[in-house]
Formats: C-alpha cells, sequence, structure tokens
C-alpha cells in the first residue's frame, strides 16, 4: 500500500486544528487504498496547538509530529516535513482549511497517472483584500521576469510531490526560502489543478505585510541581509527627487524659454550619479549578505521533539 504524507506546519492554530482533524479523518476514510501520514509541525506556538497534536497522536497512530525549539517561520517548517516525512509522496497543506483537504483525492489521481508535482492554482481568493490580492498579482509578475525559471502564478503550497521531488528538495538546504521558486527549479513533470480557496476557519492569518515583502524580496534575490538592504533604499528617494527636480526643470526652461542653467544641470548630474552609485552598492551589499548567510552553514532548524521522543541534536 502507498503511503501518502500530509505536511502541515502550524503555528497558533489551537481554533483550527479540532476543524482540520475532523476534515481529514472524513478523508483518511474515504481513501482505503491509501496509509497515511499526517506531519504536524509545530513552528513554536505559544498556544494549545502542541498539545492538542499529541492528543491526536494518542487516539491516531497516524499522526505524527515535529516540535520546533521556537517559531523558525513557515518555510522552515516546511523543509522539517520534507526530512520527516516517510511517505511516497507528500502533500503540504495548511492547518487554517483555507487549503480543503477534499481536494487530496484529485491530487493523487494525477500522482498515479504519473505526475511528480501536482499543484493547486487558486480560482478565487475568498476573504481576502483586494491589496493582497493585487500585491500578490504583481510580485508573480515581476518574479518571472526576473528569474528564467517559469513560476506558477496563484499557487500556494498547497500541493503533492513525488518521493523523488522531496529528495531533491531535501539537497536544497540553503537557509533563506522560498519553497514557490524551488518547486519550480527542481523541475519533473508538472499538472495544475484548480481549485477555490476558502476563507481561514478561526484564528488569525500570521502574515502581514511586512513579512510577505521580505519573502518577497527573498523570492527575488534568493538572499538578503537587510542593514545591506538600506542602500537600496535610500537609492528611492534620490532618484524620485531627481525625477521632480528634472521635470521642474524642463518646464521652467520651457514657460520661460530659456534655457536650462548650469547649476541645473549639474544639479541633475548629481542627482543622478549619486542615485545610481547608492544603487549598485545596494546590489553588492544583497550578495554580501548571501554570501554571509551560507557561509554561516547553520543548521536550518532546530526540533525540541519528534513523536514524543527528545532529539538531543547529536
Ligand atoms: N505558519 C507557520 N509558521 C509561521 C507562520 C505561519 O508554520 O511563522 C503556518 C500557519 O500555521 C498556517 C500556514 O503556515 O498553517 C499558513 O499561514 P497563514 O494561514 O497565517 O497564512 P495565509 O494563509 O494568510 O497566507
Ligand atoms: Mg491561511
Amino acid at each position: 500500500m502507498k503511503k501518502i504524507t500530509i505536511i502541515i506546519p502550524a503555528y497558533n492554530e489551537e481554533e483550527s486544528l479540532p476543524h482540520l482533524y475532523e476534515r481529514l479523518e472524513k478523508l483518511m476514510g474515504s481513501m482505503k487504498h491509501y496509509e497515511f501520514e499526517i506531519l504536524f509541525i509545530n513552528d513554536g506556538s505559544k498556544d494549545n496547538t502542541i498539545n492538542l497534536i499529541k492528543e491526536y497522536r494518542q487516539k491516531d497512530n497516524r499522526i505524527s509530529y515535529v516540535d520546533f525549539s521556537r517559531n523558525f517561520g513557515k518555510e522552515i517548517a516546511m523543509i522539517a516535513g520534507i526530512d520527516y516525512a516517510t511517505g511516497d509522496c507528500v502533500i503540504f497543506m495548511d492547518a487554517d482549511l483555507q487549503d480543503p483537504p477534499e481536494l487530496i483525492p484529485e491530487l493523487v489521481k494525477y500522482w498515479e497517472e504519473g505526475y511528480d508535482d501536482v499543484y493547486a492554482k487558486r480560482n478565487s481568493r475568498k476573504g481576502e483584500t483586494w491589496l493582497k490580492k493585487f500585491t500578490s498579482k504583481m510580485y508573480y509578475r515581476v518574479l518571472q521576469h526576473l528569474t528564467n525559471i517559469p513560476i506558477q502564478e496563484d499557487t500556494g503550497d498547497f500541493r503533492l510531490l513525488d518521493r523523488r521531488c522531496v529528495n531533491a528538495l531535501k539537497k536544497m538546504r540553503e537557509s533563506q526560502r522560498q519553497s514557490k521558486s524551488m518547486f519550480s527549479w527542481i523541475g519533473y513533470k508538472k499538472k495544475e489543478v484548480l481549485y477555490d480557496r476558502d476563507p481561514r476557519i478561526a484564528g488569525k492569518t500570521k502574515w502581514n505585510y511586512k513579512k510577505l515583502v521580505d519573502l518577497a524580496i527573498d523570492g527575488i534575490t534568493s538572499f538578503t541581509t537587510s542593514p545591506l538592504r538600506i542602500s537600496t533604499y535610500i537609492s528611492i528617494p534620490t532618484f524620485v527627487v531627481l525625477f521632480v527636480y528634472f521635470v521642474y526643470v524642463i518646464a521652467k526652461c520651457i514657460v520661460t524659454s530659456t534655457a536650462i542653467q548650469a547649476y541645473q544641470a549639474i544639479i541633475l548630474l548629481i542627482l543622478f550619479f549619486s542615485g545610481i552609485q547608492i544603487l549598485l552598492f545596494g546590489i553588492v551589499g544583497e550578495y554580501l549578505g548571501r554570501i554571509f548567510n551560507e557561509s554561516k552553514n547553520r543548521p536550518l532548524y532546530l526540533v525540541n521533539e519528534y513523536n514524543g521522543e527528545k532529539e538531543m541534536n547529536d
């Protein structure tokens, strides 16, 4: 019998978990020809999440969990899931039921047909603001243009991966992770499945715009260290001032029909070249930060407990 591992990163999800478990139980009951492993990654939750998971594990041996020593973020929780999964394929799912478990039989069907990476594409995004929808759309556009890898638009992390994709991802140990571009990077036979993304069942989103912008920047430059980014930020007002002053000088020249003054030209040139220089510093800083991060070579996460056993880090 083939085994399916469902990886669920959970951070303060005590309100969602009972609903989630109920829906998953129903699903597993309807797919009798498969063995299941439900692998929770408790990402340093401060609420009752871990105790709930332990309770479920006591009555249901299909439940496994990895308990992080603190909050490491969803991306890292996902790689931990990949490391600990024992199934022939894995499915990533959010704990808040925004990804309907009822779609899983369809994902599995395509897997059985020979697809290695079956990803769910959002038809609609209920319960999300237009601003989030808009920024996400623009982000995909930019990412697509800057990287040469095709990135699937409107696709979250809800997807099924065959064992060999899992093993491939295991080899990618970089610390600033953005799974979406990694899924694209590994390649293999991909299949798209459309679905309606539901609103979160309970609790609040763990994302805010700062987190999203950070993730977005990481996706584009792959890696970054924030202080080195200051230079990039400074270049933006410089270019804005340059632009405004440029328009002003040109307009004044036209209106008063005089030639451009020497001092005006000098100001424009200074603004232009200092803007470029600051920007280039910023770019160098981005790569420097990347080398800095990788050279540390730290473990990506630390586990407190795996299925009730203390992790000794030996
Ligand atoms: N999550 C996590 N660690 C974090 C933040 C979020 O493991 O630091 C989990 C969270 O429990 C959920 C999933 O990642 O299962 C998606 O988070 P959320 O629903 O808050 O994001 P959104 O759906 O709003 O993008
Ligand atoms: Mg959510």
